[in-house]
């Protein structure tokens, strides 16, 4: 049997459920259980504000947007980021009319706080900072920076649904987060994400921007008043939210993101346990003390990672890269070359088989694969 890099796991009979509500009820838009899954949401991360959306994308855009606008940025003013994301990190950061400076990571793969601080200019006002595969990396040193040098802070969480550092849940210092419940991520539903601002002002923005700027959602337009047609448009928007199908899944698999990520971890450390042995040739990625990640991700760096890659699909496992150094891609290669952690991480890196429906078993038999790949 094929060892499969992602697989998806709902819980399908609460997820069926919570669907046949909205089916019932006559509602599958906006509100209703969207409403529900931003407040159990804000309940689960004790973060003050949540808005659903139909993705982390919708949300990353609205974040740069927002906070553009509502700090008075200018055009090509600076936000310093990783290279090591997946590009709807950085297009949100150039969709908004900034501009992406690429720091280099770390052994953490996340943003290298050294780094950042070597970027800083007059022109830097936001600071990026992704919690690749669910670690933290460094997150509290960037806060620091940040609170030094008066820049504001966005945390892409795509990988961290669940993850804590000592004890909670990270993000309270942010000036935004935003976390993706795409199929393969930690939560999963099949496309949706929240965006979670720290100022009400903000999210209150966010939720006309996300309806094409109109002033009044469906929701309140059918509960309130005489005049359910009339509303305002302020802002030129787009259409992001999300709607109660699909934070229906969402909150059939609230309860189960903490013991699914437990199971990431366990799944983890057999990884460590079985690689170990071979520490002389494979490179482990830091996970710092007091981080507990979600574990989005297991990932190891090796010489010859490509032939890995092909010995590993001969053998019916398949593995993935996270990701791509993104200063190799055209549009931001005004950049290339200027993070050298990142390009050799790049070329270097393997994301190892991640989901619930591993076994120990399973964990074993890509082990043993690479192994005798490494004994070769
Ligand atoms: C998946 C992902 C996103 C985008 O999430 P969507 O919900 O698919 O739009 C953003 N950033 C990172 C780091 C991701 O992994």
């Amino acid at each position: 049997m094929a060892i499969q890099l992602f697989v998806p796991t709902f819980d399908v009979d609460n997820c069926l459920s919570e669907i046949k509500e909205c089916l019932e009820k006559g509602w599958t838009g906006m509100g209703f259980k969207t409403v529900e899954f931003e407040e159990k949401w804000k309940q689960y991360t004790s973060l003050p504000n949540a808005y659903y959306l139909g993705s982390a994308t919708a949300a990353l855009n609205l974040s740069f947007d927002i906070l553009k606008e509502g700090y008075d940025w200018k055009d090509d003013d600076e936000v310093i980021t990783t290279p090591m994301t997946f590009i709807s990190s950085n297009h949100a950061i150039l969709l908004a009319g900034l501009k992406p400076i690429f720091a280099d990571i770390d052994d953490t793969l996340c943003l290298a706080p050294e780094s950042v601080r070597a970027h800083i200019t007059d022109k830097t006002r936001a600071v990026l900072f992704v919690g690749l595969g669910g670690n933290t990396g460094r997150y509290e040193e960037v806060v620091k920076i940040c609170e030094e040098h008066n820049l504001k802070l966005i945390l892409d969480a795509a990988h961290m649904a669940g993850t804590r550092l000592r004890g909670e849940i990270p993000g309270k210092e942010a000036e935004v987060v935003n976390y993706s419940f795409q199929a393969v991520k930690n939560l999963p539903t099949a496309d949706s994400g929240m965006l979670c601002f720290k100022e009400a002002e903000f999210d209150k923005i966010a939720r006309r921007k996300a309806w094409l700027g109109i002033n009044k959602d469906t929701y309140s337009r059918s509960t309130g008043g005489n005049y359910k047609w009339r509303y305002d448009v302020e802002y030129v928007g787009n259409k992001y939210h999300g709607n109660s199908v699909v934070a229906a899944i969402g909150l059939a698999q609230l309860p189960h993101l903490d013991m699914d990520n437990a199971y990431r971890r366990q799944l983890a450390s057999w990884y460590d346990q079985m690689l170990m042995p071979c520490g002389d040739k494979i490179k482990f990625i830091t996970v710092p003390e007091g981080c507990e990640s979600a574990r989005h991700l297991y990932q190891i760096m090796i010489s010859d990672r490509d032939g890995l890659m092909t010995y590993l699909n001969e053998h019916d496992i398949y593995p993935g890269v996270h990701y791509v150094d993104n200063t190799q891609y055209r549009m931001y290669a005004y950049a290339a070359g200027t993070c050298p952690n990142a390009a050799y991480a790049s070329d270097h890196l393997l994301s190892l088989p991640m989901h619930l429906r591993l076994t120990y078993e399973d964990v074993s038999t890509v082990a043993e694969c690479v192994k005798e790949f490494l004994a070769k």
